[in-house]
């Protein structure tokens, strides 16, 4: 959409296209990785839905929720640079006013990072609310992992999943990274400190208790180009037939 002048944004939006909006953070992802994965990943994953279902792609927020130890290592770590839960709904809010006023029917919020679920469906939540009655916007919120299917984490899991929180700079990021990303993973910086060990609560102020050192929360051994395309393709093709689905069928 940035790439795009406003007459063939116009254009576009007269077919009726999905609007994606990829949303992200600015969060470490251990030494192996840069801090801005999650929103690399959700727009890596939006261009290539947008281009099954036809689709037009906004820039990606590039920050988001704060982190949270036992989802993204926490807010202990240089780099990590995080929004307040009102500022995030606020601004996720007005891009969807503004959406709206452009006339976007059909609107997908890609999410990249755990901790942002609640602020992004709020701010969806309190834009519809604003809309005119009978205003045709539809939105889908979607965590991009949750299209993963059990069958593709039953092969890459050799010795079992651990779960999407503690998968932060792990196995799927760390091969999803190695296939769209490649020249920004290091992999002879694979940390070896993990897993973590985390009670069943959460402490504040937050003290990093329990986080590895590396901020990789479970192992990335075995990570693999080919394993992040068997991923990342499995996820597209299951979110483009759920948004086939909720908006054209
Ligand atoms: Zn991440």
């Amino acid at each position: 959409m940035d790439r795009i002048s406003w007459v063939d944004y116009q254009a576009r939006l007269a077919a009726g296209p999905v609007l994606f909006l990829p949303c992200g953070a600015l969060e470490q992802h251990g030494p192996h990785l840069p801090l801005g994965v999650d929103a690399m990943l959700a727009a890596d994953i939006a261009c290539r839905v947008a281009a099954a279902v036809g689709g037009l792609v906004a820039p990606p927020l590039n920050y988001g929720y704060k982190s949270q130890a036992r989802c993204g290592g926490g807010q202990t770590f240089p780099g990590t640079a995080s929004l307040d839960g009102e500022h995030l709904i606020g601004v996720v809010r007005d891009i969807i006013r503004e959406f709206a006023r452009h006339g976007v029917e059909r609107l997908v919020l890609v999410d990249g990072h755990y901790e942002n679920q609640w602020f992004l469906t709020e701010a969806i939540e309190t834009a519809v609310r604003e809309l005119a009655p009978g205003h045709p916007l539809k939105i889908v919120r979607t965590e991009y992992w949750e299209f993963c299917p059990q069958s593709v984490l039953d092969d890459i899991f050799e010795n079992g999943f651990p779960g999407f929180a503690l998968e932060h700079a792990a196995l799927i990021e760390t091969s999803m990274m190695l296939a769209l990303r490649p020249e920004l993973v290091a992999m002879d910086k694979l940390p070896d400190d993990g897993p973590a060990a985390f009670p069943v609560h959460d402490c504040y102020p937050q003290d990093g208790r329990g986080v590895p050192p590396s901020g990789v929360l479970a192992s990335a051994v075995g990570a693999s180009a080919a394993k992040g395309e068997k991923i990342v393709a499995a996820i597209c093709s299951r979110m483009a037939e759920a948004l086939q689905k909720e908006f054209f069928a």
